[in-house]
């Protein structure tokens, strides 16, 4: 620390990505990363715009927000998009939290929300998932504040059911509620459809996922239009510019090959499913994942074993210290033949125990 940092920041812990190692044999199963290439539309898309970078992008991002409008139903003034979705996040802390408006969330969820929290500098709500990390609806509805709520959830990959989200937007007409729809397209049960009902809900989601462009960081929010219009306050405060040229016309291209997107979530599910098969009759314990991670633990071997035995069997996953899950691992869902990989280890490692 230098000296000359804020002394609001000093106690900051910022968030810790997911290793990106600079192995290139190692099989990466540990950032939620798509196994398969961005749609060829979008790299093609995105080479082309390479070749007009001396010029600023559209502030306004019109064509992607209306291809991505349309696709959804909505008027493209419902629509806000950003640099990955950790900026609309990011954007929702500094519009709709202060100190007399704390940011409620679960204890176990995407780390980004206490670090958005701790560096806005607003009061964390923090309601425990149940035992069986199911979403303590109850303590959502009555607590104060603005609600951050995964849907699916992560790590866990639990899906709340839209009941549940309907009964937390009920609760408290006059407060955001914010639902994170990162893993939605894995067999989630998305949330826009209530958006003409509620107008204290902001719908949140990603193309690092399913559309494969986590390295050209592209998410976007969607919301009534007087909500988006705050987050666009916001926007135009920090960077009118937020989505590069590339990455726009990447988002346009892959908008335009809904089936290939569409095909890899099939892929997606369908190892996740096998996966889970098989790890069950290795005794593992899971939860019932609805993203493209497996969350799960083994009664006989500690998940920061398993972890670093398969690290040094070339394969990366994804272990979290806290205290509830750190017999936990997150797995990524990749190719199949990943999956088999992972597979063949984790059984040499329960032989060996
Ligand atoms: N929400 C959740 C629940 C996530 O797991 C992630 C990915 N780490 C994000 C949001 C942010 O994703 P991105 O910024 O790549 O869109």
């Amino acid at each position: 620390m230098s000296g000359f940092l804020s002394k609001r920041l000093s106690s900051l812990i910022p968030y810790t990505p997911g290793e990106q190692p600079k192995m290139l044999d190692l099989i990466k199963l540990n950032t939620n990363e798509s196994p398969f290439p961005p749609s060829p539309k979008a790299q093609k898309a995105a080479a082309e715009a390479a070749k007009r970078l001396e010029l600023y992008p559209d502030p306004q991002c019109r064509r992607l927000t209306q291809a991505v409008a349309s696709n959804l139903g909505l008027d493209p003034d419902q629509v806000l998009m950003t640099n990955g979705s950790d900026e609309i996040l990011y954007f929702a802390f500094l519009a709709f939290c202060d100190s007399d408006t704390p940011a409620v969330m679960a204890d176990i969820t995407y780390g980004f929300y206490k670090v958005y929290a701790d560096l806005c500098g607003v009061k964390k709500n923090v309601i425990p998932l149940k035992d069986d990390f199911t979403v303590d609806v109850d303590g959502f509805c009555n607590a104060e504040g603005t609600v951050f709520l995964a849907n699916p959830n992560a790590p866990t990959g639990l899906l709340l059911p839209l009941c549940d989200v309907e009964r937390i937007l009920s609760s408290k007409p006059d407060r955001v509620v914010l639902v994170d729809e990162a893993y939605v397209d894995f067999g989630g049960e998305s949330a826009i459809k209530l958006l003409d009902r509620y107008d204290n809900l902001i719908v949140t989601r990603t193309f690092s996922k399913s559309r494969s462009m986590a390295g050209a960081r592209l998410g976007f929010g969607a919301a009534s239009k007087e909500l988006i219009g705050d987050l666009n306050t916001v926007k135009y405060s920090i960077n009118p510019y937020n989505i590069n040229s590339m990455t726009m016309a990447a988002g346009l291209g892959v908008m335009a090959d809904e089936e290939y997107t569409l095909e890899n979530c099939r892929s997606i599910i369908s190892n996740r499913e096998y996966t889970c098969a098989e790890l069950k009759k290795m005794g593992f314990t899971l939860t019932d994942s609805k993203t493209n991670f497996i969350f799960c633990a083994h009664p006989d071997v500690d998940g920061s074993e398993i972890y670093s035995r398969l690290r040094e069997k070339g394969i990366l996953v994804r272990h979290f210290d806290q205290e509830r899950i750190k017999n936990h691992n997150r797995i990524t869902v990749g190719s199949l033949e990943q999956m088999q990989s992972l597979l063949k280890a984790l059984e040499e490692i329960l032989k060996e125990k």
